[in-house]
């Protein structure tokens, strides 16, 4: 029996942890990125900021009421918690790669060898957006592109995409919303055909995206989005090339059953 599985990881680290609390929340996990990039593992320290938050909830419900003002004490016990104390040193692993494998290899021997401290390291050490660095097919270095050969899969031990949303046990009530919002499909049609030749039909682990052939349009094709085979990943929102992808939780909690995962 084969099992599958896709989820794009929060390996921005420390410099892209979102605020972690607000009014009536406390983000907790891969939503807060905690996740140390450089030993690909994160459960640990979702958990402690699971329980740090659980923390700030009780002593704000002590006294008198999970205000956001209470709220906001979240904050600071992370950063006095081995939370940062794991995730500072290893701030710019991901990022120091960004200059190829030898800087980054590099930047990162010497952030690991001080801990994150002196020679050098930068503080902070800039990066871009993954989707900013696809490549357009207008571009000089696009124009010398050609579309990879589709693989073959043997249906014992690699499938196609299709065969994968099966191993990976996703239902989705077929009637309810669309879980992904395409906030203009004019754009997909007219500028990302000619730009990036469509990739969400090729990132995205379970065929959600199609351009299919449609005569009422005027360009003579349209966006389908199959959402019900959507595993839950989020590589959409993240490397669509024009940010017009929203993931939203969908309804019912449906979604893939990662059992045997
Ligand atoms: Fe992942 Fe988006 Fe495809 Fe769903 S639609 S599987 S979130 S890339």
């Amino acid at each position: 029996m084969a099992f599958y599985g896709a989820k794009a990881i929060p390996e921005g680290g420390w410099w892209s942890m979102p605020q972690p609390s607000g009014d009536g929340f406390l983000i907790i996990g891969d939503s807060a990125g905690t996740l140390n990039s450089q030993r690909l593992k994160g459960i640990h320290l979702g958990m402690k900021s699971g329980m740090l938050a659980a923390e700030t909830i009780f002593e704000g419900l002590k006294a008198g009421g999970v205000t956001p003002e209470r709220l906001s004490a979240y904050s600071g016990k992370i950063e006095s918690s081995w939370v940062r104390e794991e995730l500072w040193p290893v701030r710019n692993f991901h990022q120091a790669f960004d200059h190829g494998l030898v800087a980054g290899m590099a930047q990162a021997g010497i952030g690991l060898v001080t801990g994150g401290r002196g020679w050098g390291v930068r503080d902070r050490v800039e990066t871009t957006p993954g989707h900013t660095r696809m490549v357009r097919l207008d571009s000089p270095e696009g124009k010398h592109l050609t579309p990879p050969a589709p693989l073959k899969m043997d249906g014992e031990l690699t499938f196609d995409r299709l065969a994968d949303v099966y191993h990976s046990g996703t239902t989705h009530n077929e009637d309810q919303p669309v879980h992904l919002l395409v906030h203009d499909t004019s754009i997909c049609v007219e500028r990302c055909t000619v730009e990036f030749a469509n990739p969400c039909q090729r990132f995205c682990p379970a065929a959600v995206y199609e351009m299919v052939p449609d005569a009422t349009t005027p360009a003579g094709r349209r966006l389908q989005i199959n959402a019900s085979n959507c595993v839950h990943c989020k590589t959409c929102d993240i490397m669509d090339p024009y940010g017009i992808i929203t993931w939203v939780p969908p309804e019912g909690g449906d979604g893939p059953n990662y059992s045997k995962l």
